[in-house]
């Protein structure tokens, strides 16, 4: 593909970010023992990813695109609802093998594993937490058949840390409650048909904020969703504004109780931070191996670049951290699947993969060069996704807080 002359003779394919056989990349195996499911999973999207997604990553970055031919493929393959029961159309799988699927596909497109996370992850999983059963019937055959896309509404302009501060307002009106206010950052909100709504209905000094989740869909009166906003990555998942002006929900689109949203907002987060350490490890393994194959070919002093030892250094450092990332990620999953707090465990992961993944995307680009630096390498693409790890799902100052209560906590010493 390359009209560049980096590496003389060569057959480097940037586009996919797979090593080929000969180029040994660090693997799920090398970490956790995968079951015999968690691997066809993974296989199953590896190929889709491989087969469908990798060959237009580079366009859909540019063109800021949605790759919705391949969220259809996701959805035929039966992995919409990859961590919901199948008894409302989901696969039952495990956190674990979720993890996998945010891996694979962001080792091809880091915009691609955001969108499937907010629709997979914070949106239909999220809902089928919190729902009803007759909601969980209403809704979930068709976010996990990926007839419908979802999404997970919380940040607002004012409010994104703080995120219980929040100030869109949902009052009963007979049957119905109206909604007025405005979301901020949401992924998939151009393309969502079911989203997941964080509005108060009481006082803010009340248990749990006075907050109340809602299930909008479009077509509601009186909801809009503003265009994507432009970003500098992540530039294949769509992320807009929603406006709520006197926006009708019917009453038994409210779940949960009336006053229980913050709750079911906060509760997800760990889910969100455990499934989400699937994507940067996905970025910094697509980095690895465009790293690996490039400095195997590309010589300089007579020499392979791999042979250098400054160069081995950067290798061993994205190998190394790789490897810890999947540590703490696989944890996280298993202890979430076993019903453990994993608060703690969600935001180390979090913390350390995000980044981990900065460091290892900038050093790929370094090990590549000139080359590195050059959209068509792939590598800066990588890198550009990576930076936004950092920030969503409550940033990296965020999750030092969190870290630091909970180590207090646990500690039995109390700071107040
Ligand atoms: C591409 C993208 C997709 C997103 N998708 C979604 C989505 O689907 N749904 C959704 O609800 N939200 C989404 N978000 C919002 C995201 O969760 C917020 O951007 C994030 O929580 C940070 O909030 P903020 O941007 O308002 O920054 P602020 O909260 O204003 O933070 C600004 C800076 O101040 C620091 N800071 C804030 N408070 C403290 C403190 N107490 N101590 C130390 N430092 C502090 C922060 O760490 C940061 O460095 C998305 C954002 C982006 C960019």
């Amino acid at each position: 593909m390359s009209n560049s002359s980096a590496t003389q003779n060569s057959t480097f394919d940037s586009a996919t970010g797979s090593a080929p056989a000969s180029v040994p990349a660090a693997s799920a195996e090398q970490v956790a023992s995968l079951t015999e499911a968690e691997r066809s999973v993974r296989d199953l999207v590896a190929s889709i990813s491989d087969g469908e997604l990798a060959p237009i990553a580079e366009r859909l970055d540019r063109n800021e695109e949605f790759a919705a031919g391949v969220f259809q493929k996701l959805g035929a393959a039966g992995l919409m609802g990859i961590v919901i029961p199948e008894e409302y159309g989901g696969a039952g799988a495990s956190f674990l093998s979720a993890v996998l699927v945010m891996e694979e596909l962001a080792r091809n497109c880091g915009g691609t594993a955001l969108s499937f996370g907010a629709h997979a992850f914070i949106g239909a999983y999220n809902i089928y937490k919190a729902a009803s059963e007759e909601q969980r019937r209403r809704f979930l055959p068709d976010l996990c058949s990926g007839k419908k896309l979802a999404a997970w509404a919380l940040t607002e302009p004012g409010n994104g840390s703080d995120a219980m501060n929040l100030q869109t307002r949902a009052v009963k009106k007979g049957d119905r409650y109206i909604l007025n206010g405005s979301k901020t950052f949401i992924t998939n909100g151009s393309v969502a048909d079911t989203i997941m709504v964080m509005a108060r209905t009481g006082p803010a000094d009340s248990a749990h904020k006075g907050i109340s989740a809602f299930i909008v869909e479009r077509g509601f009166p009186g909801f809009s969703s503003g265009q994507p906003m432009e970003k500098m990555g992540m530039r294949a998942s769509p992320t807009t504004e929603l406006f709520f002006e006197d926006c009708e929900v019917p009453e038994e689109n409210l779940l949960g109780a009336e006053g229980q949203g913050g709750y079911l907002a906060l509760q997800g987060l760990d889910m969100e931070r455990t499934l989400f350490s699937g994507l940067p490890i996905g970025l910094i393994q697509g980095a690895l191996n465009i790293a690996l194959k490039y400095t195997s070919e590309r010589s300089q002093f007579g020499k392979k670049i791999g042979g250098f030892q400054l160069v081995q250094a950067m290798v061993a450092d994205i190998s190394m951290q790789l490897y810890i990332c999947r540590l703490l990620a696989y944890d996280a999953a298993r202890k979430l699947e076993a019903g453990q707090n994993v608060t703690l465990g969600a935001s180390y992961s979090k913390l350390y993969a995000s980044e981990s993944c900065v460091k290892a995307t900038l050093d790929a680009i370094q090990l590549l060069g000139g080359y590195g630096y050059i959209r068509e390498y792939g590598v800066e693409r990588l890198m550009r996704d990576a930076k936004l790890i950092e920030i969503g799902g409550g940033t990296s100052q965020i999750q030092r807080l969190i870290i630091a209560r909970e180590v207090y906590k646990q500690a039995g010493l109390d700071l107040r």
